[in-house]
Formats: C-alpha cells, sequence, structure tokens
C-alpha cells in the first residue's frame, strides 16, 4: 500500500538513551517500566546517531558529556540530517550550566534535565515530548494526505517528483511517470450523485495502491486525476503494471451502478536509459499521451519512453 512509511509500525514509541553511564541505562529501564515505551540504549554519541538513522526513534534522551562523539556533536549530527531531524531530543546531563543549557536550546533540543534526575519530573517530561512529537506527525501526515483517497496530494506530488527527477538524474536510473484520468467521470456525478462518484475516486485509488509497489508514489493530482512516480521502473514494466490497472477498472462492478462501468485513460512518460530532458517537460510528456489516449476513443495507455536518449512511441488500447 501506498502510505507514508513509518520505521516503528509497532505503535509504542520508541525511545533511544544515549548514555555512557551504565548506571543511568539501569535506572532508567528499571523506573520507566510503567510508561508505555520500547527503549533502547546506546553508550556513545557516534552508536547513538547510527541507531536513530536506522531507526528513527520517537524520542531521544541524549547525555552531553561522552566519549567519541560528544552530545553536543552528537545532537548537531542529529538536526542536521534530514531522517533525524525531526526527533526530539531531551538533553540529559550533569551539567547545569545556563550555557550549556542555551546551547542545546540553540542547537534544536526540545527539554534539558540536569542530573540526578527526579524520576516523576522526567517521566512528565518524556510523556509531553512524546505527545507533542505524535501531533506535530499526525498534523505533518495530514498536510501531505487527500482526505478521500488516502494517497499523496498534489503539493506533495510536486515535491516528490521534483525530489525523484533529481535523484534519476543523479543514479542514471530507469524512471516512469505515470498521469490516469477517469473517463467520462462528470456523467457519473450526474447519473448517480456526487457520493457514487466520491466512491469511484477511492476505489480506483485503491487498485493504483494495490497494483503498485512500496516505493512508488500515488497521488491525487486534481479531482478525478491521478499521477504516479515509479521509481526505477522502465516505460514498458510502468506500461504492464497501468494496463493491469486499467483493466481490473474496466472489469469492475461498482456497487452504486452496476449496470454502468468505469474505464480509465492512462499517459506515461519514462525513460529505460539516463534522463534527457527538464522535470516539466517530463511531465508535459505524459500528460500529452494522457491526452493522446482520451482522444484515440479513451480506455487506454500511451507510453512514450524519450525522457531518455531513446525516441519512440509505443501505444496500446
Ligand atoms: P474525460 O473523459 O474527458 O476525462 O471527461 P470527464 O467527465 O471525466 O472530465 P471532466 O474534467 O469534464 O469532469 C471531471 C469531473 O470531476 C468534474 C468535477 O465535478 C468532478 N470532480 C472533481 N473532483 C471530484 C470529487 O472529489 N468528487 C466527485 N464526486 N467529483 C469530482
Ligand atoms: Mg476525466
Ligand atoms: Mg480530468
Amino acid at each position: 500500500m501506498n502510505s507514508i512509511h513509518e520505521a516503528n509500525p509497532d505503535s509504542t514509541p520508541l525511545v533511544l538513551i544515549v548514555d555512557d553511564s551504565k548506571f543511568v541505562h539501569r535506572l532508567l529501564a528499571t523506573r520507566l517500566r510503567s510508561e508505555s515505551i520500547k527503549i533502547h540504549s546506546e553508550y556513545d554519541g557516534k552508536g547513538g546517531f547510527e541507531f536513530a538513522k536506522s531507526q528513527t526513534p520517537a524520542l531521544i534522551m541524549l547525555d552531553l558529556d561522552m566519549p567519541i562523539m560528544d552530545g553536543f556533536e552528537t545532537l548537531r549530527a542529529l538536526k542536521d540530517d534530514p531522517v533525524t531531524k525531526d526527533v526530539p531530543v531531551i538533553v540529559l546531563s550533569g551539567s547545569s550550566t545556563t550555557q550549556d543549557k542555551v546551547t542545546a536550546f540553540d542547537l534544536g533540543a526540545v527539554d534539558f534535565v540536569t542530573k540526578p534526575f527526579e524520576l516523576t519530573e522526567l517521566r512528565a517530561r518524556i510523556r509531553v515530548s512524546l505527545q507533542l512529537h505524535a501531533a506535530l506527525q499526525m498534523l505533518s501526515q495530514k498536510a501531505m494526505i487527500d482526505g478521500l483517497t488516502g494517497l499523496y496530494n498534489r503539493s506533495m506530488f510536486d515535491q516528490r517528483w521534483q525530489e525523484e527527477y533529481e535523484r534519476c538524474v543523479r543514479h542514471k536510473h530507469p524512471m516512469s511517470l505515470v498521469m490516469l484520468d477517469i473517463d467520462h467521470f462528470k456523467s457519473i456525478n450526474d447519473g448517480y450523485g456526487h457520493p457514487a462518484g466520491d466512491s469511484v475516486i477511492a476505489g480506483i485509488s485503491k487498485m493504483i495502491s494495490t497494483e503498485i509497489r512500496k516505493t512508488d508514489i500515488a497521488c491525487r493530482y486534481g479531482g478525478e486525476e491521478f499521477s504516479v512516480i515509479l521509481p526505477d521502473t522502465t516505460p514498458e514494466d510502468a506500461f504492464a503494471i497501468c494496463e493491469r490497472i486499467r483493466v481490473e477498472c474496466e472489469q469492475t462492478v461498482w456497487p452504486n451502478h452496476p449496470g454502468r462501468s468505469v474505464t480509465i485513460s492512462i499517459g506515461i512518460a519514462g525513460t529505460s536509459t539516463q534522463v534527457t530532458v527538464g522535470a516539466d517537460k517530463w511531465l508535459e510528456q505524459a500528460d500529452r499521451n494522457l491526452y493522446s489516449a482520451k482522444n484515440s476513443g479513451r480506455n487506454q495507455t500511451r507510453m512514450t519512453d524519450s525522457a531518455g536518449e531513446s525516441q519512440g512511441l509505443s501505444q496500446a488500447g
């Protein structure tokens, strides 16, 4: 399913404790046992940073005075890295100087707790940080997701398309872009009502999500139009995927209008070699192929492998 990737799908928050003192780890493990959290221990900044990068914990408790990579250095690395920059960090330190506190907050810590800590207070601070983090994550997910379909929305598509385009240029890998539009959709709304139209939009989104891989990026581009970015996928392979979606849609019997089938038209532009067109041109090619599918009678897929060096037109329908 094309959903936002979660590093820790189990809903129990993972808390990373980075401290060189075994005593602190033991103490926290015992005293935080009653909290609904999972704890992972690391004993120096480097190990902590690497673990955070691979597991994206919900919260990090970070000591300042540590070997190999100290707390400030670790905090700087965490906040510099796109994967870990939004993970809240509570600094736990034996130092109580104002300068250290100011530095920690300036570097992006959400809280600063001085050792020896009062455990009831620490537990409360952990809870607040976790709640805040969960609320912020939910908000940022909502801002990226289309409410009706659960797919990425248009603004997220624009952002992801730029990113994937740049990745494709850098790595010289194949990539395909799909534009998909429901045929004569207005007549479904007109004939069976807006809620029936909504069910069709949601149903087709599900067909798309089921057919693509986790690394593909499906978006609701506009009203009854969808876009899908398929990294590392040649236009031929994208064509096969789209044809499966097209045929499934054509054969689906819709509960609100069993006698009225729904079809889709699809345009694909991609490259099986290295890319030679700009991101906007590429999008235009996919759009042009979609409109060529519409003009040739709808319910078909049109594809070009011309975002790279080879030129050519394939079509089916
Ligand atoms: P074509 O085959 O050329 O694509 O024709 P069409 O009727 O599908 O295209 P057109 O652009 O004329 O109409 C699209 C309709 O989609 C118009 C708009 O009211 C409807 N629409 C857009 N967003 C939604 C939505 O969220 N829900 C519903 N039910 N309808 C929507
Ligand atoms: Mg349409
Ligand atoms: Mg349309």
